[in-house]
């Protein structure tokens, strides 16, 4: 490993505000914090924002927002300031310029003022000619100065030798300095590329690993040629195997919003996954299997227990897809198991409220125990259990109310005497309502089943619900009372 044990961990989430945060980026994040956490180090928040054209109004914000849902802070950033601030690169534009000159100076890079005209023709020339494309060294000995008006300045890569890069995942990545271009550092607009901004920021805000994502890897042997050119030490480096989408064929970092996989809805920003219902922790969980395995054969885990096996020796290299299955199992898995009922009925409060129902604290309690194995997302609540949170229900379809082998007639009777019999009860507990209506069946001729099936659909408006006379308890009697009412009224008036 490319790794110098005397550095003290310090890793960085460098976005461009150019989009919402979306799921690769966030595995990026992800395994930068928990690289971090590992090794006792800092996790970092920098701004790469020199790209004026491809700003996004909002992102910044997004980014952030996202980052501290999924339960990744960051110590040092834009927003909480720290040592090597500041953490947003258009307020570094000085720093940028200066080291530019540097490398001017020392014979590292030249400025340069081929108009976009001229490059267009170089390019078609070699188009034509079918050699390499790209910049063919025009200014490169001119020893052009600042006079010479707009202008950028170039990186001067030797043209022989080879540049190898240590990948910690990878291992060496080769490249001719011949193959390799003069890269643009410094815009004529006086803003850096990525390449200066990068190198300059990762060094002095002492960086230790690079992780990014794999679209970056053919610019590792540029960057080692600018570090070598300072003289700096450059960061151990780890580029992070791509994300597919579920079907493999697209790639996913570069979907912007969600999209039609091959005839599924496939989420993914960030800010999605949150808005269907998803849990914050099985979305870290499930982004840890991509790429990297926790080991033993387990896929659900806490970050807690994650954190002490993380070692990106171990992330395969290979593109892999991202299976959703998985996350709707683990979304599952957490609701059920890993939550405390009190911190389940938290996040299910704001999804029932955003439904536009009225939520009182110590029914939604109550109706955990009920729910826990039937939602796999928070959003679930509502259509297994809103019926709870409101006083009137729709029967979306009547014809429910009517069980096998009952006409509408018969049904009507059933739903009154249900009703008349539960006036009687003052037990108001599931055991007693229980005993009171398979009674009832009794009486009416009825098997259990088709009555409780007829009263199911009159309290919760649904033919599937969680176990009815619990759901009875919680609901009470009076709304009980009237539901039952509601529902012989509408079969009788159809
Ligand atoms: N600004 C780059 C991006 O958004 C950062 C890449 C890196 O981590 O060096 O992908």
């Amino acid at each position: 490993m490319a790794e110098n044990p005397d550095r003290p961990v310090r890793v960085r989430f460098a976005p461009s505000p150019t989009g919402f945060l979306h799921i690769g980026g966030a595995r990026t994040a992800l395994f930068n914090w928990m690289f971090a956490k590992k090794h006792n180090g800092v996790f970092i928040l920098r701004i790469e924002d020199t790209d004026q054209k491809r700003y996004v109004e909002g992102a910044e914000q997004d980014i952030m927002d996202s980052l501290r849902w999924l339960g990744l802070e960051w110590q040092e950033g834009p927003d909480v300031g720290g040592p090597y601030g500041p953490y947003r690169q258009s307020e570094r534009a000085g720093l940028y310029r200066e080291w530019a000159e540097w490398l001017i100076d020392h014979g590292y890079a030249y400025r340069c003022n081929c108009t976009p005209e001229r490059l267009n023709k170089v390019r078609e020339a070699q188009r034509q000619q079918e050699s390499q494309i790209g910049y063919d060294h025009h200014c490169r000995d001119l020893g052009l100065g600042p006079e010479i008006g707009e202008h950028v300045v170039r990186f001067r890569m030797p043209e022989t030798g080879e540049t190898v890069v240590q990948d910690i995942i990878r291992g060496p990545i080769a490249y001719q300095n011949a193959n390799l271009q003069d890269l643009v550092l410094l815009k004529s607009d006086g803003l850096p590329t990525y390449h200066l901004a990068n190198v300059v920021d990762d060094h002095f805000m002492a960086i230790s690993h690079i992780m990014r994502a794999d679209e970056w890897i053919a610019t590792a042997p540029l960057h080692s040629q600018i570090y070598e050119a300072f003289d700096w030490e450059m960061p151990a480096i780890a580029h992070m195997p791509v994300i597919l989408s579920p079907s493999g064929k697209g790639k996913l970092s570069k979907r912007d919003r969600a999209f039609d996989d091959g005839g599924t809805q496939v989420l993914v920003q960030v800010r999605e996954f949150e808005d269907a219902g998803y849990l914050p922790e099985a979305v870290v969980n499930f982004l840890a299997n991509v790429g990297w395995a926790f080991g033993d054969d387990r896929e659900f885990f806490s970050m807690e227990e994650a954190i002490p096996r993380f070692d990106l020796a171990q992330i395969n290299p290979a593109a892999g897809k991202l299976p959703y299955e998985k996350l709707e199992w683990l979304n599952g898995v957490y609701i059920r198991e890993a939550l405390s009922a009190e911190d389940l009925a938290a996040r299910l409060k704001p999804v029932l409220i955003n439904a536009g129902l009225t939520v009182d604290d110590a029914r939604l309690l109550k109706v955990i125990p009920l729910i826990r194995e039937r939602i796999k997302t928070l959003n679930d609540v509502v259509e297994t259990a809103g019926f709870i949170f409101s006083d009137r229900i729709t029967i979306d379809d009547p014809e429910l109310l009517i069980q096998k082998k009952m006409d509408t007639e018969c049904t009507v009777n059933a739903l009154r005497s249900a009703r008349a019999r539960l006036e009687t009860v003052d037990d108001f507990s599931h055991g007693v309502l229980e005993s009171t209506f398979r009674a009832l069946a009794d009486d009416l001729g009825l098997k259990a089943g088709q009555l409780f099936g007829a009263m199911r659909v009159a309290v919760t408006g649904k033919a599937v619900s969680p176990p009815l006379f619990e759901t009875m308890e919680i609901v009470g009697k009076e709304i009980c009372l009237k539901r039952l009412q509601q529902a012989a009224d509408i079969l009788e008036s159809r």
